[in-house]
């Protein structure tokens, strides 16, 4: 029996996990969940999976939530909430399935509490990625990455040293502007942009797939989780959404992993590791599709892509305030206070502003300053 928290357990991929466990039937025991302010949901999957413990991220909620469930459950709120979740002798695994970086310090706490980790958030690992691997290593803690690529990669590896890879390929699917001329961008609704044309999932994904900023966050999530230099990570476009990343290995093969778009399988995946067992998704069928397309991005029409390349070369403190001012200006466009064209101006000005601390180990701390900066950093343009 594997006892599983699910941090963010309301959201996209909250939601699938919990499909996938009830699916499963046997197995898989869930112990606690949590969500920021959705006490509906969270007290109804609370009626049906019966957990141990709850958390909910406003405060304010904490008293309304405990009189919707049972009295044997503990009942949180707050950062601290997620810490307790994560450090519960009753957990096993913990599911990240919050957006942004607030997963930073929950993260860090299971890795010092020896949890397994199955990660859907990419943004923690964007922010400290050498600082959440380096943790990892020393505790002896794997973590699995939920992100459909990211799992594509960690599948096309199984089995094999990390000496035998030469070079990762991350495919996209272009998100939804693939065919939306720049020209255009200008007048976009927000309801064009959150309309994904292969995936459902949490508005800023969504909104960070049509800025394409979701691959250069992704293509920093693989140097950390793969161990792998930025110049070695390809991108290609590929509209079909089959194939979920390949990888090169140093003789020239290519091995790739394909399955129809469902998030369900790299879910199902991380929590059944090492075993495969049957899943519901959908069975590929080729002969349907008939042609898998491929292309080089537009980094003219999607410049998130290289300032996200630009910020990984630079290192240090830069890929927390690439993260840090596109979770602003994201929401700040969610909220009608930004036009979607203005998104990677945004963030390209906060980065140009920043000066990341000097020589010696990067800390955490050095990672918080730099996210609260550039959050600041980021409110402040956007009202000139
Ligand atoms: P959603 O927006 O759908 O869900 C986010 C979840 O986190 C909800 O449960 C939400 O609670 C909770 N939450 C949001 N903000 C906070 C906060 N500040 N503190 C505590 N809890 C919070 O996001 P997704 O499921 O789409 O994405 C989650 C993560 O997974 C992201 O990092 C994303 O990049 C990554 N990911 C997602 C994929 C997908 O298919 N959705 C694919 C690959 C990666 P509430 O419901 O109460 O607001
Ligand atoms: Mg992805």
């Amino acid at each position: 029996m594997k006892r599983i928290a699910i941090l963010g357990s309301t959201g996209s991929i909250g939601i699938n996990t919990l499909d996938v466990i009830a699916r499963l039937k046997s197995g898989f025991e869930v112990t606690a969940l949590s969500a920021s302010s959705n006490i509906e949901l969270l007290s109804k999957q609370a009626k049906y999976f019966s957990p141990k413990a709850l958390s909910i991220m406003d405060n304010r909620l904490e008293k309304e939530l405990r009189g919707s469930v049972s009295t044997n459950v503990k009942v949180l709120s707050g950062e601290d909430g997620l810490l307790e979740i994560v450090s519960r002798s009753d957990v096993d695994l913990v599911v990240f399935a919050i957006s942004g970086s607030i997963c930073l310090k929950p993260l860090l706490a299971a890795i010092e509490n020896r949890k397994e980790i199955a990660l859907a958030n990419k943004e923690s690992l964007v922010s400290a990625g050498e600082i959440v691997m380096a943790a990892a290593r020393k505790k002896g803690v794997r973590i699995i990455p939920i992100d459909s690529e990211h799992s594509a990669i960690f599948q096309c590896m199984e089995g094999r040293p990390r000496e035998s890879l030469k070079r990762i390929c991350l495919t996209s699917s272009g998100g939804p502007l693939l065919n939306v001329a720049k020209s255009k961008f200008k007048r976009l609704t927000k309801e064009f942009v959150l309309n994904h044309p292969r995936w459902k999932m949490g508005r800023k994904i969504t909104v960070d797939s049509a800025t394409l900023m979701n691959k250069g966050l992704e293509v920093i999530e693989a140097r950390y989780l793969f161990d792998i230099d930025e110049s070695d990570i390809e991108v290609l476009t590929h509209p079909e959404a089959v194939v979920h990343s390949m990888v090169e290995l140093q003789d020239g093969s290519v091995i790739a992993q394909l399955a129809d778009p469902d998030m369900r399988l790299p879910i199902q995946f991380a929590l059944t590791y090492p075993e495969r067992v049957a899943s519901d998704v959908k069975k590929l069928d080729l002969a349907k599709i008939k042609r898998l397309n491929f292309q080089k991005p537009d980094l003219d029409k999607f410049p998130s892509l290289s300032l996200a390349r630009e910020a990984l070369k630079r290192g240090r403190t830069y890929p927390a305030v690439l993260n840090a001012a596109d979770e602003e200006a994201v929401g700040m466009f969610l909220h009608d206070e930004m036009p979607f064209f203005k998104i990677p101006s945004m963030v390209e000005d906060v980065l140009a502003r920043h000066e990341a601390p000097g020589a010696g180990r990067l800390t955490i701390n050095d990672v918080l300053e730099a996210d609260k900066w550039a959050r600041m950093e980021t409110c402040k343009l956007c009202c000139h």
